[in-house]
């Protein structure tokens, strides 16, 4: 992930500071997110799991897949953990009264999500502007809340517009953009001869209607669009 910020914001970096070991605790609080499940939904996801390698036509006796149905219950609840997480609430837990009004844009973030259709993963990038209007947002939030929207059973198409919503509901700025680029294993996996395609969809508010604003905005993340 890289962080852009079009313009400085004169003297002093206090608050960027207080961004950065807001970004290194989130960080930590990702790894912890990881082992985390709820031990009654793992029973049932494993005894399901177990019926499922059953009916594929595998041995779920069979050594190396004994612990498989629990280890894909377990997969499956972080896979899908993005239900417990309130997206407005992340943002609003991190709010700053400011008076920057230039572009702050956030770039390749990692997006991993499941399609809802097949429940195969989809992955890729996603950069996101917004322009304040009196309010700034720790900047370690904005991957939190793809997280908390990719990390569902997902379409890319909604997963846009979710995180352009909320971004506009909490921090109400002049305008959000929102540009994701994925691969999708049920493309690339299911015999459809487009193994390398990437899909793209974008969302746009206010300011980013406007052409020209819109194209600072693509000319700034650019050089990773495909
Ligand atoms: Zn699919």
């Amino acid at each position: 992930m890289k962080t852009t910020i079009s313009k400085k914001n004169g003297n002093g970096s206090s608050k960027e500071e207080i961004l950065l070991d807001m970004a290194r605790q989130n960080e930590m609080d990702g790894y912890e997110k990881m082992d985390l499940y709820n031990q009654g939904t793992l029973d049932k996801l494993a005894f399901h799991y177990k019926e499922i390698i059953k009916l594929i036509g595998e041995n779920p006796n069979r050594e190396g897949i004994l612990k498989t149905p629990e280890r894909v219950g377990k997969a499956m609840q972080f896979l899908t953990h993005g239900y417990d997480l309130n997206p407005e609430e992340i943002l609003k837990s991190a709010m700053f009264k400011e008076d920057y009004k230039q572009m702050v844009i956030v770039k390749d973030i990692e997006v991993y999500s499941l399609c809802e259709h097949h429940m195969l993963p989809f992955f890729g990038k996603a950069h996101i502007a917004y322009i304040p209007n009196g309010y700034i947002v720790g900047l370690s939030k904005i991957p939190r809340v793809v997280d908390a929207f990719a990390r569902r059973l997902q379409i890319q198409e909604r997963l846009t517009t979710e995180i352009k919503e909320s971004i506009q509901n909490t921090l109400n700025p002049l305008g959000v953009a929102v540009v994701i680029e994925a691969q999708h294993m049920c493309m690339s996996m299911r015999g459809i001869q487009k193994q390398n395609s990437v899909s793209t969809t974008s969302d746009f508010t206010g300011a980013f209607l406007s052409e020209k604003t819109r194209a600072e905005f693509i000319h700034l993340i650019g050089s990773n669009l495909h």
